[in-house]
């Protein structure tokens, strides 16, 4: 199942959402060690639309007269790390026609 240039590629992947968890925002980091597939925005992968990457999360600040306000994720690609299943098995499209 595994060739050396598939685990090469994921393992840039996985290095490459390293590199970005690490030098890029850092916004509630810091639990748990395994891989998750969270983008900078801090919202998981499957909040994240497949084709256009936008974010569907919303996000709960306080907004004015101390009422609580939903504003959706400003977010407009994905940018963390891809785990494995998603590089091995891309979604299959329906053929449009
Ligand atoms: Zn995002
Ligand atoms: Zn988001």
């Amino acid at each position: 199942m595994l060739d050396p240039l598939s685990l090469a590629v994921g393992a840039g992947l996985v290095g490459a959402g390293w590199a970005f968890g690490r030098f890029g925002p850092r916004r509630g980091t810091g639990r748990g060690q395994k891989v998750l597939a969270r983008c900078g925005c801090g919202h998981d992968l499957a909040l994240h639309d497949r084709e256009t990457g936008k974010c569907h999360a919303e996000t709960s600040r306080k907004g004015m007269h101390g009422l609580r306000e939903w504003i959706s994720c400003n977010c407009r690609r994905y940018t963390g790390p891809i785990p494995l299943e998603e590089v091995f098995a891309p979604p299959i499209l329906p053929p449009e026609s």
